[in-house]
């Protein structure tokens, strides 16, 4: 059975949310790992920032040995670029996190548009099956009427060719052209079928279907 075109864009539309939900997924889950990154990395500096004050208090008490001053010194200046270097890095995964937080802004904008489309091609889908199986029921109703008044020769006739073609058991004679095929025939066997009294069966040379005469 072929799948309804609104059916396949439902579940390709369906499929591309899905794949979007993970990507969002995944964006979260990077923020919260740069996020313990820059935990980590604020902790990095305070710990800097604490041996600093700590040394400037010494420094500032002027206790202790020229040499063990000027050694202090020495660990400032050097404590200085560290913590330069650590508030540079801090810097770099503060940009890294804006950067998660403008995808996941727009992931999850994409996200709702894919729900808002998934939620109408729902809609849109369950209308038309529904049309569909209203119609189907009114066509078999039509043809439970219709077929107590067929011979039941000619209607297991028609139910057989059925079967073998493609659900079609009987088919229009327009012109010399059989609708079943759409295959045409000769003038000789059109001028043989013409000539045929009205209630005999006639069949497509080509496909076996019972042609339906109109003229
Ligand atoms: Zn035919």
């Amino acid at each position: 059975m072929g799948t309804l075109p609104i059916a396949r864009q439902f579940d390709e539309v369906s499929k591309e949310l899905v794949a979007k939900q993970d990507l969002l997924v995944a964006a979260h889950t990077e923020r919260d790992d740069i996020k313990h990154e820059l935990s980590r990395a604020e902790v990095d500096v305070e710990q800097v920032v604490a041996r600093i004050e700590r040394d400037e208090k010494r420094l500032s008490s002027g206790q202790g040995s020229p040499k063990e001053l000027e050694q202090l010194q020495h660990e400032l200046g050097s404590l200085g670029k560290r913590r330069a270097e650590l508030e540079e890095v801090e810097l770099e995964i503060m940009v890294r996190i804006e950067e998660v937080d403008k995808r996941i802004r727009e992931l999850d904008g994409e996200c709702n548009s894919l729900k808002e489309q998934v939620g109408d091609l729902k809609a849109r889908k369950e209308d038309e099956l529904s049309s569909l199986e209203s119609s189907a029921k009114r066509t078999i109703e039509a043809r439970a009427e219709l077929a107590p008044m067929i011979d039941g020769e000619l209607l297991s006739l028609y139910e057989k060719v059925r079967a073998s073609g493609d659900g079609i058991g009987a088919a229009k004679l327009v012109g010399n052209q059989c609708m079943g095929c759409h295959l045409t025939m000769n003038a000789a066997e059109l001028t043989r079928i013409k000539a045929l009294a009205d209630d005999e069966v006639v069949r497509c040379e080509e496909c076996r279907r019972i042609l339906i005469r109109l003229d």
